[in-house]
């Protein structure tokens, strides 16, 4: 017999034949006469119906059938008499592969009105919450991007390149890093000062997770021309927002011989055709989401994907910001970074639509960005989306050494640290442009999903769960 999942089955024209199907029960239903059984297999965001006829199966005999139980069916896969699915299966054979105890089941619905569990609850269970039609969408939907992330670049001749997550460099700037550390915790050795020499923490050299593997990927691109990495980022930041992680994966496209327009047109191009594949691919977890949380969420991606993003500068921005009516909490002035609430007035009051902001202060950004002529900005560009705020961050880099390492001493960023950076500017070197997506965020806008933590598996935060 043919192993085959819910999914292929739903979708089968080939009627009137045997199939084994396994998956999870999400409800039992019926009277003394027949039973019908919801199963799932994480295939789809459906359920294929189970018709168990009393006759072979008496109700006695299905009470291990509960919520959340795993089954094996054997059955007829017949045209369905009911609506809202067009098959279902008419069982001979029932097995109880794993049963769950509805008194203690976690995802069990209770209480008259079968409420669900919150999506708070839920963080607490993150070892179950997949089994729930919400996080199996989640998840779906964050595969495919994934996916079509590669396929993207795979497409336009860019190469995957894969950059340390242990390393010694604060790509940022931001000091937000994550030690690694080899010292022992009894007589660990000491500096100057008597304090723990965290400078020999890898064997004998400083460490951290990565925040960015941007500085390897420019590395990279000076000798592919077109790279990208996706891995996973860790910014030891008090990340208690809705839209920080402690651990998060980001994408960064790293491209010689790009400018900032370069840049800015990539981004947009690269995030259509997200959304595009995703209006295209994950149409019913899509139109789940949409039902259930986000009556908006369709019109939102085919917005995006139909429109322009707004282009203008970070000094514009301040203009439009200072003569807005909406008081905001933290006041705008030249040269202070925008909150998330200015970047969402923009994007949803004022435009409207997704915007890209340019040319910040040299002041509120990182060292390698290249300097504009006027020696005040920098080629810096960020993306804004609705209901996000900033979903990109990224600019054409400096590539002139001399302009390089004045920037780094201004913001005092070690020269001898980073020796090997500065190398592809002594060697070569070459305009070039890249920037970073959080993928988290991405899935964010894509799901609808209003918190981060409910978008990756396992997150991380202050005070996150413990497995
Ligand atoms: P923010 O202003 O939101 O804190 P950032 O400017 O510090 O972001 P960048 O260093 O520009 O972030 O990183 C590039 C992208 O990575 C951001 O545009 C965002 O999409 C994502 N990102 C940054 N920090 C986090 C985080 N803590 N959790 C999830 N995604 C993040
Ligand atoms: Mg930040
Ligand atoms: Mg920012
Ligand atoms: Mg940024």
């Amino acid at each position: 017999l043919r192993k085959t999942s819910v999914q292929d089955l739903l979708r089968s024209t080939d009627l009137d034949r045997e199939v084994l199907v396994r998956g999870w029960v999400r409800t039992r239903r019926g009277n003394k006469y027949v039973q019908f059984i919801a199963l799932n297999d994480g295939s789809t965001i459906h359920t294929i119906q189970v018709v168990a006829d009393a006759e072979i199966f008496p109700e006695e005999n299905l009470k291990e059938v509960t919520t959340g139980s795993c089954l094996a069916v054997r059955g007829k896969l017949v045209a369905s008499q009911g609506k809202g699915q067009a098959v279902e299966i008419q069982a001979s054979e029932i097995e109880v592969l794993g049963t769950t105890n509805p008194e203690e089941y976690p995802l069990q619905k209770r209480g008259s009105d079968q409420k669900g569990i919150s999506l708070e609850a839920l963080r607490e269970i993150a070892h179950l919450r997949p089994r729930t039609n919400t996080f199996g969408a989640v998840l779906r939907i964050r595969h495919a991007m994934a996916f079509a992330i590669h396929k993207y670049f795979n497409d336009n001749g860019y190469f995957y390149v894969h950059t340390p997550i242990i390393t010694g460099s604060d790509a940022e700037g931001a000091g937000q890093m994550f030690r690694v550390t080899t010292l022992p915790e009894q007589n660990p050795p000491l500096d100057e000062a008597g304090q723990v020499d965290y400078k020999q923490d890898f064997f004998g050299k400083a460490t951290n997770l990565t925040v960015s593997g941007q500085l390897e990927g420019e590395l990279a691109a000076m000798a592919l021309g077109k790279i990208y990495t996706f891995g996973p980022t860790f910014r030891a930041e008090n990340s208690n927002t809705a839209r920080h992680l402690a651990e998060f994966w980001m994408i960064e496209p790293e491209v010689a011989f790009n400018d900032l327009h370069d840049n800015m047109d990539l981004a947009e191009d690269f995030l259509r055709s997200l959304v595009r594949y995703a209006l295209e691919h994950c149409a019913d977890d899509l139109q789940f989401l949409n039902d259930q949380y986000d009556k908006e969420l369709l019109n939102r991606l085919k917005f995006v994907v139909d429109n322009e993003f707004q282009r203008l500068t970070y000094t514009e921005a301040v203009e439009i910001l200072k003569s807005a009516k909406q008081k905001f909490e933290f006041p705008v002035d030249w040269g202070t970074d925008l909150q998330s609430e200015h970047e969402r007035y923009l994007v949803e009051k004022h435009f409207k639509k997704p915007v890209i902001l340019t040319n910040y202060p040299k002041e509120i950004k990182a060292f390698y960005m290249k300097l504009d002529d006027d020696g005040r900005t920098v080629r810096a560009m960020d993306v804004l989306f609705p209901g996000i705020g900033e979903i990109i961050g990224g600019s054409q880099r400096e590539e002139d050494l001399q302009k390089l390492v004045t920037r780094m001493r201004e913001m005092h960023v070690p020269e001898e640290d980073l020796w090997w950076y500065l190398d592809t500017r002594r060697y070569g070197t070459a305009p070039h442009a890249g920037f970073g997506l959080g993928f988290e965020r991405l899935i964010l806008f894509v799901t609808g999903m209003s918190n981060i933590r409910d978008v990756i598996p396992f997150p991380r935060f202050p005070k996150s769960a413990e497995f």
